[in-house]
């Protein structure tokens, strides 16, 4: 919204802002690409977003060494491909510039320092009435893009405050030159976690894995072609098992076998668990080589903290200068949206798998809740546009016929 436009609204109500098109929250690249694709579709929107920036996600809370985990041509948002020039894994930065190039091209202006604390729908009015700040928003279609990786998750571990050393969660960190020569746990072994390692390890500090489960690692390229494009390519000829039975069998012909290393795979195949739990494929960037090369040790779960380091679920004890928490995120949903019956309260997620999770009822929407990273914020974005398009063209219609 232009802000002569919000001031024109604030003069007629100082409190209430009227909003004809979707609100959406959250200006991350799921907010971007639908507010995009609305506009495509002549559909004014408006985007709330409580920092002060587009892609806080990534300017905020990413590693220096980020580069998108999966190939660019899965990554690019609806109806703008990325520069020619771009590396099949762009860095964090030359993402950041994307979507910057992006929200300029679709003359996307959020309101920004808005957080959204409370949205509710009004059966009475039948309109979403949002807080952000001391203000309420009323609108018809709401669009939640808030990211199923909103909030760090730090788990409970007994004696968390009796360590004396540094504690940081993967958000938090920067670069690995900042551990130089320390001795690092690093809890969590998803692609953050073996990323983080393996900084750790480039940057001359001694890195330890804590693996508790199983996992699936998988080549990140499979004879020069990306593993993950490879799997969409077959999986539209072959069944999902056959699939990843194959592309395991690659994976330990590039790798080798990972259980002698600690790193036992589950029964289930790599794409099941994910949509079974939410476990994301880990793609192997080289830091199974150091794990290989004993430059990264892995290590069993903890069963404490103690001052100086921790003790493993083994009971070995072993001491240590910093711990990074690579323990993942979860959606804030659950603390701000007053609607259980779409989303779910326990996990903030929508209820419904993909391809059913975009929409729920009264005009409510969710996008990049798929678990399927940036390919599938794009296809709920362009499903949201022209769903809520095909209500606004009828709504317009309907208007200038009454007049
Ligand atoms: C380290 C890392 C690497 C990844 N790499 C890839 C990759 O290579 N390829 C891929 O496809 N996916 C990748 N993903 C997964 C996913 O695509 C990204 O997390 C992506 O940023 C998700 O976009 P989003 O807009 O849904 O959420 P976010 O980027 O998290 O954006 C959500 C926005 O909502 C705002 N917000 C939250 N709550 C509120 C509120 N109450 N009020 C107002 N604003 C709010 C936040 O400030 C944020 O700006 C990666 C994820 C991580 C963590």
């Amino acid at each position: 919204m232009r802000s002569n436009t919000r001031e024109y609204m604030m003069k007629l109500n100082p409190k209430r802002v009227w909003v004809p098109g979707p609100l959406i929250v959250g200006a991350g690249p799921s907010g971007l690409a639908t507010a995009a694709c609305l506009k495509e579709k002549g559909v004014p929107s408006l985007i709330l977003e409580k920092e002060d920036c587009i892609a806080s996600s990534w300017k905020l809370r990413t590693y220096e060494r980020l580069r998108l985990h999966l190939p660019k041509q899965y990554c690019e948002l609806p109806h703008m491909p990325f520069p020619p020039g771009f590396p099949t894994y762009p860095t964090k930065q030359q993402f950041i510039n994307y979507l910057e190039a992006y929200a300029q091209c679709f003359s996307i202006e959020p309101l920004f320092g808005m957080e959204v604390k409370c949205a509710e729908y009004d059966h009475s009015i039948g309109f979403w009435r949002v807080q952000a700040n001391d203000l309420e928003f009323i609108c018809r279609w709401l669009v939640v893009a808030t990211g199923e990786n909103s909030v760090p998750v730090v788990p409970d571990i007994i004696g968390f405050a009796d360590f004396h050393g540094r504690v940081l969660h993967s958000s938090s960190y920067k670069k690995g030159d900042d551990f130089e020569g320390e001795k690092v746990l690093v809890v969590g072994c998803g692609n953050s976690g073996m990323e983080v390692c393996l900084d750790l390890c480039n940057n001359h500090a001694h890195a330890y894995m804590v693996v508790r489960g199983k996992l699936h690692i998988l080549a990140r390229e499979i004879f020069g072609i990306s593993t993950f494009g490879l799997s969409m390519w077959m999986m539209k000829w072959f069944p999902m098992n056959f699939v990843y039975s194959l592309l395991l069998f690659f994976s330990w012909m590039i790798l080798g076998g990972t259980e002698k290393h600690g790193l036992v795979r589950p029964k289930v195949g790599p794409l099941q668990l994910k949509m079974t739990s939410g476990k994301p494929l880990v793609l192997g960037i080289g830091t199974f080589a150091r794990i290989q090369s004993s430059h990264i040790k892995v290590v069993p779960g903890i069963n404490k903290f103690v001052e100086n380091g921790v003790e493993f679920v083994n009971g070995k004890h072993e001491e240590f200068d910093s711990i990074i928490l690579a323990t993942g995120y979860k959606s804030n949903v659950p603390s701000w949206l007053k609607e259980s019956e779409f989303f779910s309260e326990q996990d903030g997620q929508p209820k419904a798998p993909f391809p059913n999770s975009w929409r729920g009822k009264n005009g409510l929407y969710a996008t990049g809740f798929t678990k399927r990273g940036l390919l599938g914020a794009s296809i709920d974005a362009q499903r949201i546009a022209e769903d809520v398009a095909r209500q606004w063209n009828f709504k317009t219609w309907h208007f200038s016929l009454e007049f």
